[in-house]
């Protein structure tokens, strides 16, 4: 029996090489496997080649909105579409631990960010806003935002420019005790708005007494299929790598990937490029 801390940086994109996730488990690593996995949510929110935190796409209009989640068995916090914090997971954690609530969004998240103390920051890097800019250039002042989407998905499915994918995610299984945690900036084009799979839980998050799952992908489709509860909810009836490879299995040319942990395994599994980090302790 192992501890373990293992992370993802996305499912990745044909056009980019992956972030190194080289040390991100070893450093984020505690005892306590909620702060275990916030610690590896941050390192990443903070290294601008991820899109979570610092570094996060930004949306049709020009503004930055990030989801993030953390749950232990029976407990669970989202943000929805929070604006100008550093790290989103953090305020997620809070919602957790410090209001009888599960998830907050827009403007009441960024409220209760600030009377947690989380100062006022802006996450866009020129990478970011270098894309935005290859984004916004050929679209009309008239056209409406749905015009618009359909414009920028033209020149992603052309390969014009480049659809993020480097959302982040991490579970962990420590003493016998489970946390998962997950932070992006959403997908790309995305209206303002817009929120995927990861702040809903059962979707992109799920965390119980029999493991942890996270997912990247596309969240639109993994929230259709709840994948994340799907998952844990087969914990135990086949070996648990199978149940990830059968379960991307349906999302079909749709990106998709998982990481997990139950009682006795770990195991991760994607359709398209993910990078993971993984540390684990003998016990
Ligand atoms: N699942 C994230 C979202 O749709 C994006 C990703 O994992 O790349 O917001």
């Amino acid at each position: 029996m192992e501890n373990i801390l293992l992370c993802h940086g996305g499912v990745g994109s044909k056009n980019r090489s992956l972030p190194d996730m080289n040390g991100i488990a070893k450093n984020g690593w505690n005892q306590d496997p909620l702060t275990s996995v916030v610690n590896a949510i941050v390192i990443m929110e903070d290294d601008p080649n991820f899109n979570a935190g610092t570094g996060s796409v930004i949306r049709i209009d020009g503004s930055i909105q990030m989801d993030a989640a953390v749950s232990t068995p029976g407990r669970f916090g989202s943000v929805i579409g929070i604006e100008m914090v550093k790290n989103p997971v953090i305020v997620a954690r809070d919602v957790m631990e410090k209001t009888p609530h599960v998830m907050l969004a827009g403007s009441g998240a960024i409220d209760f960010a600030r009377r947690c103390g989380h100062k006022p920051y802006d996450p866009k890097t020129p990478r970011s806003i270098e894309a935005y800019k290859k984004m916004i250039e050929g679209i009309k002042e008239n056209m409406t935002e749905n015009e618009k989407y359909i414009e920028f998905k033209k020149l992603i499915d052309s390969g014009l420019i480049e659809e993020p994918h480097d959302t982040v995610g991490a579970v962990a299984r420590i003493n016998g005790k489970f946390a998962a945690a997950v932070s992006t900036g959403g997908a790309s084009p995305m209206m303002r708005g817009r929120v995927g799979d990861v702040p809903v839980p059962g979707a992109g998050i799920y965390c119980g007494d029999q493991g942890a799952v996270v997912a990247t992908g596309i969240g639109e489709d993994i929230a259709k299929r709840v994948l994340c509860y799907r998952i844990y909810s087969k914990i135990g009836s086949m070996p648990l790598k199978t149940i990830l490879e059968k379960e991307i299995g349906y999302f079909g040319e749709t990106l998709a990937g998982v990481i997990a942990v139950s009682r006795n395994e770990m195991a991760y599994f994607s359709n398209g490029s993910m990078g993971t980090d993984l540390y684990a302790e003998k016990i």
